[in-house]
């Protein structure tokens, strides 16, 4: 009886450490709006879990605004 209900610590103490966690920020290549020159333009982003953001230190290679206030049309994530 006492083995069992060490079993059953265990196993609850297991699952408490399997709790997901927060996803990671990664980067990727993505198609970016720029909304000066109104082209598409390709740019890294970040991500992290559903949030996506143009990194915020690049500019257009169009017309060199910067693409802080772009907005990400597609995320081709690298594998
Ligand atoms: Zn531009």
């Amino acid at each position: 009886m006492e083995r069992r209900a060490n079993a059953n610590m265990v196993h609850e103490r297991t699952f408490i450490n399997q709790q997901p966690k927060p996803a990671p920020m990664i980067s990727a290549s993505a198609t970016v709006y720029c909304p000066i020159c109104t082209h598409t333009v390709p740019a890294e982003v970040l991500s992290r879990g559903r949030q996506v953001w143009v990194r915020p230190d690049q500019k257009c290679p169009r017309c060199s605004a910067s693409l802080a206030p772009g907005k990400v049309l597609s995320l081709n994530r690298a594998a």
